[in-house]
């Protein structure tokens, strides 16, 4: 049994108030017998102090991206090694805006997640297919091919500590989701592609939606049997959408 997970991505948004007002609502509204994990990725500047504010409680803290690098003369970056001081447990590596406006390529999406788990931390892996790739028909191979490059740098044995975030690029903050088949039918091809390495982790793995979830239909795609959960960018910045989403997971499968 898998325990379903929702991740919230604040992306660059907030401020210390709007970030303190969004938390207390949110510890409000979530219940604690709710059998899930629920993280909030704020950016980098608001980090220790949401982990300080979260600690002991059911929300934790990521980060929305590493530097592949342990630490040096690397202007403007942040460490695996500093996510963890300041209180993070996960950090989202290979989201589409930073492979899109960033050049985070697959091979640097690698070191980065070898980077997470290398100081202890879970990487959240997001792959997913764009717009064009999609009318191609080439999901399959698009995901496969980011994923491998991560299974060849870390091993398959690394996604027993790490998560996979399915986000078709066309369905990010476009108001389009993918519908609970298609989520499913690439959940399970990532899936068995895992198996054939080792049954066993592909088992375990969670494997979360990302793309335009809201609270109007985070049920239907969590009932899929290889969602385990979702990824959330602009829902995660209502606490009432938020927790509606979460309060689907809560009952997914
Ligand atoms: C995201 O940022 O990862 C995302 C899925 O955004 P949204 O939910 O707004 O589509």
């Amino acid at each position: 049994m898998r325990r379903p997970m929702v991740a919230g991505n604040w992306k660059m948004h907030g401020s210390r108030s709007a970030n303190e007002a969004l938390l207390s609502d949110l510890e409000q509204g979530l219940k604690p017998e709710w059998p899930i994990d629920v993280v909030v990725f704020p950016p980098n500047v608001y980090l220790a102090d949401a982990a300080r504010r979260l600690d002991g409680g059911q929300i934790r803290v990521g980060a929305q991206d590493v530097c592949a690098e342990a630490g040096g003369a690397f202007t403007g970056q942040v460490s695996a090694s500093m996510l963890k001081d300041v209180g993070c447990q996960y950090v989202i590596v290979g989201h589409s805006e930073r492979r899109r406006l960033y050049h985070d390529d697959d091979a640097l999406v690698a070191r980065k997640f070898a980077a997470v788990l290398r100081v202890g931390l879970t990487p959240v892996l997001c792959i997913g297919e764009t717009l064009e790739e999609h009318e191609a028909h080439l999901t399959e191979s698009v995901v496969a091919r980011q994923l491998e490059a991560v299974t060849t740098m870390s091993g398959v044995a690394s996604f027993a500590q790490a998560i996979v975030a399915y986000e078709p690029v066309w369905a990010i903050g476009t108001g389009r989701t993918a519908s609970p088949q298609q989520a499913q039918a690439v959940h399970a091809h990532l899936r068995s592609r895992i198996a054939a390495q080792d049954a066993n982790i592909a088992r375990h793995l969670r494997i979360l939606y990302g793309g335009s979830v809201k609270g109007g239909n985070a049920a239907e795609l969590f009932s899929m049997p290889d969602v385990d959960g979702g990824l959330v960018g602009g829902a995660s910045l209502s606490a009432d959408e938020f927790q509606q989403i979460c309060a689907a997971a809560a009952v997914c499968h």
